[in-house]
């Protein structure tokens, strides 16, 4: 992973690289910051820079033999270590999920990972005494291409008690070995640790920058990504899972709400209404928002020749016979309804009794069309 591949963090990218190209690197040093803030991303570009074999004044080539094995993270002198589940587990049994992990979502954070590697979000993680022995057996070996040995532990919070077997390395590792621990929270590490490795604080994103990549990663529109974004509060996993969550299915239920509205089908309605209700007030506001953008789809499609509808092909059908059913004041007074809807429930008004009084006011509309 190269550092342009990170999202943001621009100053501390900058000072990352200095260490290394000034060769006052540290060797032990304590990645800490706020879960969805990028650090363990920033750990894997760190030392894929300082391995890489020809890198440039800001990020490393990414085409060398080194970078191409880290980018695959199957470098045999770049090791990782992290919580598993279950008794004398080592984190190598888990090598190839781990490696799935970062390529899909190197934002994870230990539950995703704890899914992941047990079916089980509740397993308690842990970095067993096992894989503290293999830790120090794996440093112990000589660097196999002869740069430099790496440990990326990520998650040390997990390591309790058995993390002091650890205390004499990090303080004294053999030679051009480099230890990066990534951490979400700094006091429930060993002082032991802490006070033997180089503090590097991550922020958490702003929201203009959680704003700006959502709206280049999945080219939501302004209001979307903005709403996405306060609701993230600078976590891009909550970020992204909150997009992934709408794009899988809310389309879906706004087509099953907007039908059952205008049939004034009041079973399926309030069917709707109770599962929306237990999704929370975020997820409804999404339902919401991503409604006013099936509106502004079916809108556009309605005045714009040759008009590309932003949905997936199973989608475009619905938006397309909705184009014909609505006419552009109804689609008006629908998106004030929605928009109103939205406003109450953000502001604490009951999701149940708001969904309801929606769904009369937009089945009002279709009625007075007719
Ligand atoms: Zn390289």
């Amino acid at each position: 992973m190269k550092f342009s591949e990170i999202h943001g963090h621009e100053e501390l990218k900058k000072k990352l690289v200095k260490h290394i190209s000034s060769h006052k690197i540290p060797h032990a040093q304590l990645f800490l910051g706020p879960e969805g803030c990028g650090s363990l991303a920033l750990a894997i570009a760190y030392i894929q820079y300082l391995f890489c074999h020809n890198p440039g004044a800001e990020d490393s080539c990414g085409e060398c033999s080194s970078c191409i094995k880290i980018s695959k993270h199957s470098h045999p002198d770049v090791h990782y270590s992290y919580p598993t589940a279950g008794a004398k587990q080592i984190s190598t049994n888990y090598i190839e999920d781990w490696r799935s992990m970062l390529n899909s979502n190197v934002y994870m954070n230990t539950s995703d990972w704890m899914t992941k590697i047990s079916k089980d979000e509740n397993k308690t993680p842990n970095i067993t005494r096992e894989e503290t022995r293999d830790i120090l057996a794996k440093l112990s070996l000589k660097p196999f291409e002869g740069k430099a040995k790496a440990l990326i532990i990520w998650m040390p919070e997990y390591l309790d008690k058995v993390g002091n077997s650890l205390l004499k390395i990090i303080e004294e590792p053999p030679q051009k070995t480099y230890f990066i621990l990534v951490s979400e929270k700094f006091d429930k590490l060993l002082s032991t640790i802490t006070s033997r490795t180089q503090l590097v604080k991550i922020n958490a994103y702003s929201d203009e920058e959680v704003k700006a990549y959502l709206s280049s990663k999945y080219q939501l529109d302004h209001s979307m990504a903005e709403h996405i974004a306060f609701v993230a509060e600078g976590n891009l996993r909550e970020a992204r899972m909150l997009v992934e969550e709408v794009d899988d299915n809310h389309s879906e239920i706004f087509r099953s709400f907007m039908l059952a509205s205008y049939g004034n089908d009041l079973d399926s309605i309030s069917k709707i209404v109770d599962d929306l209700a237990k999704t929370g007030r975020t997820q409804i506001q999404l339902f919401l928002q991503n409604g006013l953008k099936n509106l502004r789809e079916t809108l556009l499609f309605k005045n714009l020749d040759d008009y590309q509808i932003r949905f997936s092909d199973d989608y475009k059908g619905f938006i397309k016979n909705f184009s014909k059913t609505l006419n552009a004041r109804m689609i008006e007074k629908d998106y004030e309804l929605i928009n109103e809807t939205i406003y109450h429930i953000g502001r604490n008004a009951n999701a149940k009794i708001s969904l309801f009084h929606l769904s009369l006011g937009l089945r009002h509309n279709f009625i007075r069309k007719k």
